[in-house]
């Protein structure tokens, strides 16, 4: 469990922005053995062939191909996006005294847990290349940015209920040795001069490893890098089966998924057609084996907070360590349904782990997630399923420490099966 642990904590701090997330991602992909596909190449598959493809560099799907024409396709989606600020084009401005960063907020964050931490900044940079460019990944690594609160002396209303103004009190303060600008380190980080820089996508992130405390475990993006993780190891560890087993992780869902990589995308549709083009699928086929696959939409969930007991739904509560959670809304904000909701049940019971069921207080609505957007694109058979968390959006987040291995094993055997579906409404798990 520890080893796990460990190994989740590695993944989350390689992963500081979707870019770093999606290469963490890809870098375990190579390593077992997948080729990355450019999606502007033309795709020559082998059967049996194990491949991925990314967009934007900070979306990325992976599949692995059958032997013969497949069944269809066994989907998990995740996120690897997290709320935090993203660096303006003019990244920095000083007066006499301070040098401070115009930023902006990418998501919906508890701004508070970003004050009075030491912040680094991560992201990519666009370098000129001959007469074109170049993406190089960038990560500060060292803490450099922090977000001061005003002294109690100085606002004795601090713990009334506090509101925060980005445009004052969560402008944060950059500083770092030598006095780099922002540009300039980064050009330094991305080996070329500081004038070959010509954008950038440059985010601040809490620099902070994730921590073990008893049955617990607490770190920045776990929502959803939790998830990701999890997802990505049962995956692999799945054994072959009729159909094709994808692993999509996207991102921009905090900000709502319509990105030309988000989940509002077409990128997985595109995937999958491709696919099955490379089986010889006409139309009809394809309509055939977009029927019968399913997907598992996999993002954190929340586990009723220990003093706040009373915002749950009394016979829908969570908790951490207890399970996977299945996320129910009758609106369909999450995309479980009944027949969903009774083959995952299936998987968690071969996979002999628990699962708990979620929905929201009747009086609140709750989040959304990436299931029922991907839906308009791929409209397949969905779960809403996730790991129970505290504190959802923090700059340090808390989940169970037995959720993420609980995860591995139901995706592990969810990814190993194949869909042979009867009838509208009947099928067979094989
Ligand atoms: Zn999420």
């Amino acid at each position: 469990m520890q080893q796990l642990t460990d190994r989740l904590f590695d993944f989350i701090g390689s992963s500081p922005t979707a870019f770093h997330g999606v290469r963490s991602a890809g870098k375990r992909l190579e390593a077992a053995g997948y080729t990355r596909l450019a999606e502007a190449s033309a795709w020559e598959l082998k059967k049996g062939g194990k491949y991925y493809t990314t967009r934007n560099n900070s979306s990325l799907i992976a599949f692995r191909l059958p032997e013969e024409m497949p069944a269809g396709f066994m989907l998990a989606a995740t996120h690897c996006d997290s709320p935090t600020f993203k660096i303006k084009e003019n990244a920095q401005y000083a007066d006499a005294h301070y040098t401070k960063l115009s930023t902006e907020g990418y998501g919906g964050m508890i701004m508070s847990t970003w004050m009075d931490r030491p912040l680094s900044i991560a992201g990519r940079v666009i370098v000129s290349a001959g007469t074109g460019f170049e993406t190089r990944l960038v990560d500060f690594g060292e803490p450099c940015v922090m977000i001061p609160n005003l002294a109690i002396h100085m606002n004795r209303s601090a713990n009334d209920g506090q509101k925060y103004n980005p445009a004052v009190d969560m402008v944060p303060v950059y500083s770092l040795n030598e006095g780099l600008s922002v540009h300039e380190r980064a050009a330094e980080l991305a080996g070329v001069p500081a004038d070959r820089i010509l954008a950038s996508d440059l985010f601040l992130y809490n620099t902070d490893r994730g921590i073990r405390w008893g049955d617990y475990i607490s770190a920045p993006r776990l929502d959803n890098l939790e998830c990701t993780f999890a997802c990505l190891e049962g995956f692999l560890a799945a054994s072959a089966s009729a159909s094709v087993p994808v692993f999509a992780v996207f991102d921009n869902e905090e900000v709502g998924s319509l990105t030309r990589q988000g989940a509002d995308s077409t990128f997985l549709a595109d995937v999958m057609d491709r696919i099955a083009e490379q089986y010889g699928a006409d139309a009809e086929k394809k309509h055939q084996l977009y029927a019968a696959s399913t997907m598992l939409s996999c993002d954190n969930a929340h586990a009723v907070h220990p003093n706040h007991g009373d915002i749950r739904d009394v016979n829908h509560s969570v908790y951490m360590n207890e399970g996977i959670v299945v996320k129910y809304n009758a609106t369909q904000r999450y995309a479980t349904d009944g027949i969903s909701a009774a083959l995952f049940r299936l998987v968690c019971e071969e996979a002999g782990v628990p699962f708990q069921r979620y929905a929201n207080r009747p009086d609140m609505r709750g989040g959304g997630t990436l299931g029922n957007i991907s839906e308009a694109h791929v409209s397949v058979n969905t779960a809403d399923i996730g790991l129970p968390q505290l504190a959802m959006h923090s700059a340090f987040e808390t989940a169970g420490l037995k959720d993420t291995e609980y995860l591995i094993k139901a995706t592990g055997v969810f990814f190993s099966k194949a869909v042979h579906t009867h009838a509208d409404g009947s099928c067979e798990l094989v």
